[in-house]
């Protein structure tokens, strides 16, 4: 029996067909949860940053590869300025972004609502509810991408992903091997943004009201309607409501949310993590949802979604206002006991100057015991950061890290001539997704600023001398500081 057909295909399965079924040929990624299982069973090929995957991907879709990047939420921020300009210049074969939004944040540092990036790039955004949608939704994503020549972006969740699905449709797109016409060189910005706006949005606008995708249910008796996207539309069915599925969350249907909207008398929109839809439709009186505090922001459960139903105050969910998860309810996980680096840790945290980190396995070194690092503004962001600082801090961030976007930082505070000691922490992986290898970059720092070596782990007392010679030396100063992680070299990830 074919294993991505029937009952119990999970939403990674999906993937991993519709990327066969399409001929997809260029794969990238940045490995981050919730993504990097999915990337690994499509053999997506690893990039530094989220910039140079779509980069990469439209190269390819350029010259007639279907292409595809996997990136977690905080990725997008990072690859939006190709994106966006991609949406007037158009592109070649298809090429669609599969974005994995981590709701209710496992590993990351903030939650996301990826779906706003259609709006931002007025680029098509489907938000599938199941495995079976999301194989349809990348098939769809790719015949629209390579008719309109723009890129798709494709929004799933970790819900989704290990959701056990329903029957699949196999439907077969074969590569067309599209390529690049320079036709819209003729046009100027301006006149690409008046051909994006009178023709590539009418026509995907058409793609979301027609989509086969579009699930309507609608309860003969009922007198309140759902209007979902994504999988808590899964999670919306048998409560006794009707119930609208939409597909695209960008550009939305909006003749079909009418005519659903015009047949109820109350309207609960139910989608994650933030009120995307609602927010459009929040001058119709009939529309509850967590705008009106009838549901929470973030996930939803489908308790949630049956008290979201029932006719309440405004205030039902708002009334939890104060009430936040703290470190003590979720538990902490701290760096791994027998982490090469905690001698390093310890060291830092004697330090009397501020310590700015980044995220990856320093970030664990915020809180107790170890209190290193007073600020984490992402990846690849400490050296930026401490460059900022009134006086030389400290900059502490991981290989994976610098090679991600913290180089360009350290280049700019050499020009710059800026008073910063950057910390290396050199392992050779990003070791908190599962090991992949980062480049060896010492040559490059050296050229670039002082630099001096520790190998890792050494006596507390040998590494607070090196830190304090580092602070002490002017200008931007480096200490690469090398250990060897068995997690990683096992293969664990988060
Ligand atoms: S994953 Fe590796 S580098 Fe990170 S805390 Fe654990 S041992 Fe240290």
């Amino acid at each position: 029996m074919n294993p991505f057909i029937g009952v119990g295909m999970k939403g990674l399965d999906a993937v991993r067909r519709a990327v066969d079924d399409a001929e997809v040929e260029t794969i990238t990624c940045v490995p981050g949860y919730p993504i990097t299982e999915t990337a690994e069973a499509v053999g997506a090929e690893v990039s530094l940053n989220e910039k140079v995957a779509l980069e990469i991907a439209l190269g390819a879709s350029a010259t007639g590869s279907r292409a595809m990047v996997l990136t977690k939420q905080l990725g997008m921020n990072l690859l939006a300025d190709p994106l966006v300009i991609s949406a007037t210049h158009t592109i070649g074969s298809g090429l669609v972004v599969l974005v994995g939004d981590d709701l209710g944040p496992k590993g990351s540092q903030a939650e996301m609502d990826s779906r706003a990036f259609g709006q931002l790039a007025k680029l098509p955004v489907l938000d599938p509810r199941d495995p079976a949608a999301l194989y349809s939704s990348l098939i769809e994503a790719y015949s629209l991408s390579e008719s309109l020549r723009i890129p798709v972006i494709v929004r799933v969740t970790p819900r989704l992903l290990s959701a056990s699905g329903s029957l699949l449709q196999p439907a077969p797109f074969r590569g067309s091997g599209q390529g690049y016409e320079r036709v819209s060189w003729n046009l100027t910005v301006k006149g690409r943004h008046q051909r994006h706006h009178s023709e590539v949005l009418p026509l995907a606008e058409a793609a979301s009201e027609a989509s086969p995708l579009n699930r309507v249910l609608i309860s003969p008796e009922a007198k309140t309607g759902i209007i979902a996207s994504g999988f808590p539309a899964s999670q919306a069915e048998g409560l006794g409501a009707s119930l609208l599925s939409v597909a695209y969350v960008y550009p939305l249907p909006w003749r079909l949310i009418r005519k659903f909207i015009d047949r109820h008398s109350r309207i609960l929109v139910a989608e994650e993590p933030e009120p995307f839809i609602e927010s459009q439709l929040r001058m119709e009186p009939k529309v509850r949802g967590k705008l009106s505090g009838h549901l929470p922001y973030g996930l939803l459960e489908r308790s949630d979604l049956i008290r979201g139903l029932e006719e309440v105050p405004e205030t039902h969910m708002a009334c939890e206002a104060g009430r936040y998860e703290s470190i003590a309810e979720r538990g902490y996980t701290g760096i791994c006991e027998d982490c090469p680096f905690i001698p390093l840790y310890r060291a830092l945290a004697k330090l009397d100057v501020p310590v700015a980190g980044d995220a990856g396995c320093v970030i664990r070194t915020t809180r107790e015991p170890y209190e290193s690092v007073d600020l984490v503004y992402g990846l690849g962001s400490a050296v930026g950061v401490a460059s900022g600082f009134r006086s030389k801090g400290v900059a502490v961030i991981g290989d994976f890290g610098l090679a991600h976007s913290g180089l360009q930082a350290l280049i700019n505070a050499v020009w710059r001539k800026q008073e910063v000691f950057v910390v290396l922490l050199k392992n050779g992986v990003a070791a908190m997704t599962g090991g992949q290898e980062a480049p060896d970059l010492t040559k490059l720092i050296e050229a670039l600023a002082p630099t001096s070596h520790i190998r890792l782990p050494a006596q507390e007392g040998d590494v607070e001398e090196a830190l304090r010679a580092g602070l002490a030396r002017p200008g931007v100063t480096v200490l690469v500081a090398e250990g060897r992680c068995m997690r990683a070299d096992a293969g664990l990830r988060d």
